[in-house]
């Protein structure tokens, strides 16, 4: 699904992506790792053309998204992106939230993106706060409903980034589960992740970035229980 080769990102003289090359297909979960500032959210930005690249290219589907002529927001039709802190709109119910993009982007009648919306939304329990506006419900509730926003559009492509990270422990679960329920029907994803053991649990690969770079990467029983490099069992002895 996608082909990231040689990507180098800079900020000013600041390299951030250093020669990053990466394959995902179809069904694949792939967790970036790494400390603070390693590169993960800026990967997963330039997978979702937040950022452009200094250099090499990435591709989506068999095309050069990385070519300055694509355009971004018709990229973004296929890739669903969730953040870190929930960013649901305010003024607008779970319902609204969740069938706006599939109704003002894609084209899909109100009555359809409900129904598709409500058949989510009810899944992932939150069938009872449906015309709750996001205010009315627990951040691990609203990044629930992030995740089934990102969902409504039927993204060929799921990237993640630290979506449990702003959440009190005992909310992580439940978010996670709904990860592990999309890993298991087959959504492809790409995640940057704080979790090792929720990695071990549901990647089919894991990177390990340091300085913008991915020093190691395998399946997680490789990288997480017998890393090869040292730089990996460095960042393992002091997250585990
Ligand atoms: P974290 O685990 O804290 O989320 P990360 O691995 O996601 O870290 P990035 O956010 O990708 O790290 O940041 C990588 C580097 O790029 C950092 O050194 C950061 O300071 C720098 N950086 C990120 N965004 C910008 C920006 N807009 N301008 C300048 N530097 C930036
Ligand atoms: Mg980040």
């Amino acid at each position: 699904v996608v082909e990231v080769r040689n990507v180098r990102k800079t900020y000013g003289d600041r390299v951030v992506l250093d020669d990053v090359s990466l394959t995902v297909e179809t069904g694949d979960v792939v967790c970036l790792i790494g400390s603070s500032g390693s590169g993960k959210s800026t990967l997963l930005r330039c997978l979702d053309l937040l950022e452009d690249v200094d250099d090499g290219v990435i591709e989506f589907e068999g095309r050069e998204i990385s070519d300055p002529l694509v355009d971004p927001r018709e990229v973004r039709r296929s890739i669903g992106l969730v953040f870190q802190a929930y960013n649901l709109f305010p003024h607008l119910s779970v319902l609204a939230n969740c069938t706006l993009a599939p109704r003002k982007v894609h084209g899909v009648s109100k009555a359809e993106a409900e129904a598709t919306a409500t058949g989510l939304l009810e899944r992932f329990g939150l069938g009872e706060h449906l015309h709750k506006h996001p205010d009315r419900l627990s951040g691990g509730q609203q990044q629930r409903a992030a995740l089934v926003r990102a969902l409504c559009t039927s993204p060929r492509l799921l990237l993640l980034d630290e979506i449990t990270a702003a959440l009190d422990p005992e909310l992580v679960g439940d978010v996670l589960d709904i990860v592990r329920d999309l890993a298991e029907g087959g959504t492809t994803m790409v995640l940057a992740t704080h979790e090792m053991v929720f990695a071990r649990d549901i990647a089919t690969r894991v990177c390990f970035l340091d300085g913008g770079r991915i020093v190691e990467s395998g399946p997680p029983e490789q990288v997480l229980v017998a890393p090869e490099q040292a730089r990996t069992r460095e960042f393992l002895r002091r997250v585990l």
